[in-house]
């Protein structure tokens, strides 16, 4: 019997097992990770092609079936099975990672693997076909939202297969996809945790206006906030680490891992631009400029203004961030 809540659907069409390991691209050298690797049906052939397999494996019936499954084969001494939660333990090093996954776990498990070091190769994994969409989304797509961006800042993706329902035993109720993710090396300089602040702002509603988003009181009193923090850090003497460019860390990949699985995110980026109260009210600068102003001038120098997230790419992100923080505004 199979266990909804572990997402267990066994993958029971052996010509795409077949096909996933062969777009893998593992060589004899390699070390495999595989998550979830239920009764082995993928695990047997990354065997066949790896030099070893480490498999994570939550549930203790499924460990146990599938080291009975190997026993007494030659395999046998190139697998080893860590059963636990693999969103809790300690991952071992791995040159590429091949995983028909449970799903609700996509999103922390994509950005641990991201943080994970030493950097792995590539990863070849089953997603849910909304959310491997919106891994791949580029741009213009009617996909394209937070986790496109925060995903391709730290990995190029790539979508391999379509995999409908009926691969499956029990057929999920979802359509399915692989998708490739290749880290990127070396990683854009950029904080991470500046990088997911102004993503949050711009893809809040990714079809309004930067203009119109920068505007609202909220996002203001953050910046102005931020500002004046680090203003009084400076005029103190001690501007250290702020706005620095660092190595990532896991703490800092988690930031972007909060993109929430929640398909709500793109049906309310969806919707017609809804009113949104603007402010004047703010607190003056200096001799009559706002802190408002400041933000709107940067947004035209770049000629942001009038540019939605939903068709702005990593380019563009990384150039207004730049344009942000050389004026001193800063996003975490
Ligand atoms: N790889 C197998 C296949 O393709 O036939 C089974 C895939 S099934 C979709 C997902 C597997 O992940 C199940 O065996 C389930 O018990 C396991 N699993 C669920 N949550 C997990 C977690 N947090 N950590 C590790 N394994 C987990």
């Amino acid at each position: 019997t199979f266990e909804k809540s572990k997402g267990q659907h066994i993958l029971k069409n052996p010509m795409l097992v077949e096909s996933i390991v062969q777009k893998s691209g593992i060589k004899p050298t390699d070390v495999v990770l595989e998550i979830g690797p239920g009764t082995g049906n993928l695990t047997k052939k990354l065997l066949e092609c790896a030099k070893s397999v480490v498999a994570v494996e939550l549930d203790p019936r499924m460990v146990l079936e599938l080291n009975r499954r190997f026993q007494g084969t030659p395999y046998a001494n190139r697998l080893k099975v860590i059963q636990g939660d693999v969103l809790k333990c300690d991952l071992p090093y791995f040159d590429i990672c091949v995983a028909n996954i449970p799903y609700k776990i996509s999103s922390p498990l994509t950005f641990k693997l991201l943080s994970h070091r030493p950097v792995f190769r590539c990863a070849v994994i089953m997603y849910q076909r909304e959310f491997a969409l919106r891994l791949v989304a580029n741009p213009g797509d009617s996909a394209y939202c937070r986790l496109s961006v925060n995903t391709q800042l730290l990995a190029r993706v790539s979508h391999l297969l379509k995999v409908g329902k009926n691969n499956f035993r029990p057929p999920p109720k979802v359509d399915s996809s692989v998708v490739r993710i290749e880290p990127r090396r070396p990683l854009p300089p950029v904080s991470f945790k500046e990088w997911d602040g102004l993503m949050r702002i711009c893809f809040n509603k990714k079809n309004k206006t930067l203009g119109s988003l920068f505007k609202q009181k909220g996002v203001l009193a953050l910046l102005e906030k931020n500002y004046k923090t680090l203003q009084s850090l400076r005029l103190s003497g001690n501007p250290e680490g702020i706005g620095e460019e660092k190595e990532i860390t896991s703490e800092d990949v988690n930031v972007l891992a909060d993109t929430g699985d929640d398909m709500m995110d793109t049906e309310r980026d969806n919707r017609d631009e809804d009113e949104e109260m603007d402010t004047d009210s703010c607190v003056n600068m200096s001799e009559g400029s706002t802190f408002k102003d400041k933000v709107l001038e940067i947004l035209r120098q770049g000629d942001f203004l009038e540019k939605r997230a939903s068709k702005l790419s990593q380019v563009d992100f990384l150039f207004l961030l730049s344009l942000f923080n050389k004026a001193g505004i800063h996003f975490s």
